[in-house]
């Protein structure tokens, strides 16, 4: 985002006077979250999804809890409709462990494990069969070719690296930009802010890789549970709906971190001299 020659002439003029007082104004302006002109765009989509991802969690909270008593059609359990997906896949080598918590299971790729919760695990609810199948949709993913998976791997350990101070990088740089007294602290404190955001990049480039993964394990789990006859129709349809509502907490955090890129954005560019 360019800013136009004449402001950024203005800029400098005003820089250079900048006394005690104003300099104190600048840095509160900072803190209480100035972005420049594109302030108001910023806040407005920040309420958008803030409202959006309470509304989502509240329907996926609400989706879970009601068919977590409302047993299958088939009466098999969670673990037993694993073990089949696993087998109609011919993915073999897997362990089906009991992890503790609700809504914790997860599958680990690095001990090729499915964690199944206390609410999955033995259990032959909706939720329980539809939340063990998206699991084992991550196995059979691990034990594919599929290149998206692969490459979320090789980011994961970077992005989670980087999500714990990449932010601080380009706020740290934010700060030697407002508190500059020359131009090249300015241009350092323009640097190092650079360097965070390519840093945090990494971490939207890991939600975005994420989301089109989970679609693609409850798409896999959604399948076996139609092709083995674990679930009526209509409890199809109930399966579709947890494990939709539960991939739509991806896109939140997508669209949480590609807003929070856009603030840093906003921030060094709002303060560059
Ligand atoms: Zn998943």
């Amino acid at each position: 985002m360019a800013i136009p020659a004449s402001r950024k002439d203005d800029k400098i003029v005003s820089g250079k006077r900048l006394n005690g007082i104003r300099r104190f104004w600048r840095l509160k302006h900072m803190w209480l979250g100035y972005l420049g002109e594109y302030s108001g765009i910023f806040y407005a989509a920040a309420i958008a999804l803030m409202i959006f991802s309470l509304i989502i969690q509240a329907r996926l909270n609400s989706l879970v809890k009601k068919y977590s008593d409302v047993p299958v059609a088939s009466g098999k359990d969670a673990n037993t409709c694993v073990r089949e997906m696993l087998q109609s896949n011919e993915v073999y080598g897997v362990t089906i462990d009991h992890v503790s918590g609700s809504m914790t299971d997860n599958y680990n790729p690095r001990n090729d494990t499915i964690n199944l919760s206390d609410t999955t695990y033995g259990k032959n609810s909706i939720t329980a069969v539809a939340v063990a199948a998206h699991e084992c949709g991550h196995a059979c993913q691990a034990h594919s070719n599929m290149i998206t998976y692969k490459i979320r791997q090789l980011i994961a350990p970077v992005a989670s690296i980087t999500s714990r101070f990449s932010v601080w990088i380009a706020i740290i740089g934010v700060i030697i930009m407002s508190s500059a007294k020359s131009y090249e602290m300015s241009d350092l404190g323009y640097s190092i802010s650079t360097i965070g955001i390519i840093l945090y990049s990494i971490v939207v480039l890991f939600y975005l890789v994420t989301l089109p993964i989970e679609r693609n394990a409850s798409r896999r789990g959604l399948k076996a549970m139609k092709e083995f006859g674990w679930v009526s129709d209509d409890q199809y349809a109930a399966a579709k709906k947890v494990l939709w509502a539960a991939g739509d907490t991806y896109a939140v955090a997508l669209a949480s971190s590609a807003l929070t890129l856009f603030r840093l954005l906003l921030m060094r560019n709002s303060r560059r001299r």
